[in-house]
């Protein structure tokens, strides 16, 4: 029997890659090492979901001081200090880096600092030093993408947008998706003129259409200019700094920073994996079957490099489901239903299963939509409106949907979340008492299904 450095070696140690390390080398004793060339953490922790939020509460005060006055307070002299947040912020992260150095480090498991690429089915080459391990396991994430046009090198991604000297007084932000309407939200609070421009006609493609277009109004709203059906041809920087951008929209548009998120690809480039056999799908992703196996059969991958459900806890739920099915002898394949998911827009999106489009392709359904001001814009008068949506099946009474914009939604949809898995029909919403006041009890309240567009215009 071959006999290997490791029984696991990890490549990316980020929030999936260091959970399914962890829990190989602790619970189940295996001799674990991971491969990471950049900041423990990875993306989430470093260049995602963790500073994002902290920007996100940062440019939240902007409009907590406004709403403020109507409660009675004066609050002069507020000013925001961008270097100020993003410092906080860096201290932040590295304190982070230092817990998860220290997980890695209390589990057991091996650091190998350095860019890994596979050799061969169970050798990995670390900046030139080679390992082997029985299995390997790749969760290197993604990056960000970028449309080949002129001038595209004067564009910023969400990596650098983090990371700013200084707040630019005015920014285009292209995109539509997650993360283009996050940044839109955060700039726009704290004082940037935003533009946001989007090739579809709508943001949040794939989202529920209430829910799009209840962001969307929200947003423009609150300053934020949403270009739609527009293409960004070329971007020319001038002497004194400022960036020019043609559109196909007829407009040209100015800005002292342009950000692209027009989504991610796996970070398949020279890792190895085609050389030595593994298929690679769309884009660059690792094609795996149910146990997160590749099509070679040492090696598996899981989280964004895979391209499945892109989201940090789906990574993990996939880094410990792996654990389970190799070093467990318990095969454990994940649930890919009903994931509950957020955008931390400004407001915020919670959502939860089908969309109305969806549901209505698979059955009939009933659909409850409630719309209000909530309570706590009353005294400060802010004109900002929340829309709480749940999809119903006809024939069985399940809850198959529910969406959410509006203060605290991605709170809110996480205990709907559970709600949804344990098959909570609309007679349980019903029979919940609600707790009152809050925005929540407004979808144990909804009683009137909207008029069934199937039987419109036919009188
Ligand atoms: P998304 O895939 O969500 O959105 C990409 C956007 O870019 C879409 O609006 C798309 O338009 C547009 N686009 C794509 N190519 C072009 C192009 N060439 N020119 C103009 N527009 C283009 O990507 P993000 O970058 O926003 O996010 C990446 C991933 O990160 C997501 O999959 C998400 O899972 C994850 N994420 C999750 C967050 C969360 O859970 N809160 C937060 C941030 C990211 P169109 O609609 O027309 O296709």
């Amino acid at each position: 029997m071959a006999t290997y450095d490791y029984d696991l070696v990890t490549i990316g140690a980020g929030s999936g890659g260091v959970r399914a390390s962890r829990l190989a080398a602790s619970r189940h004793g295996a001799r674990v090492a991971i491969v990471e060339n950049s900041r423990v953490g990875g993306t989430c922790v470093m260049r995602g979901c963790v500073p994002k939020k902290l920007l996100v509460y940062g440019a939240h005060f902007a409009e907590d001081f406004e709403d403020a006055a109507g409660y009675g307070w004066t609050l002069e002299g507020a000013r925001h200090d961008w270097g100020a947040l993003i410092d906080h912020k860096q201290q932040e992260l590295t304190r982070l880096e230092g817990v998860y150095h220290r997980l890695l480090r209390d589990a057991g498991v091996t650091l190998l600092e350095g860019r890994g690429r596979v050799v061969d089915p169970h050798t990995v080459e670390v900046d030139g030093r080679r390992v082997t391990a029985e299995r390997i396991l790749i969760a290197v994430g993604g990056w960000p993408t970028l449309p080949d046009i002129p001038g595209i090198e004067h564009a910023i991604t969400s990596n650098e947008a983090l990371d700013l000297p200084t707040r630019p007084e005015r920014i285009v932000i292209v995109g539509g998706g997650f993360i283009a309407v996050e940044f839109a939200g955060i700039f726009n609070a704290l004082g940037s003129r935003v533009t946001e421009v989007i090739r579809a006609g709508q943001i949040l493609r794939g989202f529920d259409e209430d829910l799009r277009a209840s962001l969307a109004s929200e947003m423009e709203k609150k300053g934020i200019r949403i270009r739609r059906e527009c293409q960004v041809r070329s971007i020319e920087k001038r002497a004194d700094g400022t960036l020019s951008l043609l559109s196909d929209c007829g407009e040209e548009m100015e800005a002292d920073a342009v950000m692209y998120a027009t989504g991610r690809a796996p970070n398949t480039a020279n890792l190895g994996l085609e050389e030595i056999g593994v298929t690679l799908g769309k884009g660059g992703a690792v094609v795996v079957d149910e146990w997160n196996r590749s099509s070679v059969d040492s090696i598996y991958a899981i989280g964004d490099v895979t391209d499945r459900v892109n989201l940090t806890p789906v990574a993990i739920r996939e880094g410990m489901a792996f654990v389970a099915t190799v070093f467990g002898n318990t095969p454990t394949p994940v649930d890919y239903g009903a994931v509950p998911s957020a955008v931390f827009s400004q407001p915020p999106v919670g959502t939860v299963g089908l969309t109305e489009a969806e549901a209505r392709k698979q059955e009939a359904v009933d659909v409850y939509v409630s719309r209000f001001r909530p309570m706590r814009f009353t005294l400060s008068g802010r004109d900002e409106k929340t829309m709480m949506k749940l999809i119903v099946s006809r024939e069985t009474d399940r809850v198959l949907g529910a969406h959410m914009v509006g203060v605290d939604a991605p709170e809110i949809i996480q205990g709907i979340g559970i709600a949804m898995k344990a098959g909570a029909t609309k007679a349980h919403f019903d029979a919940t008492i609600g707790i009152h006041p809050t925005a929540a009890e407004e979808f144990v309240t909804m009683r009137d299904p909207l008029p069934d567009p199937s039987f419109e215009n036919t009188e």
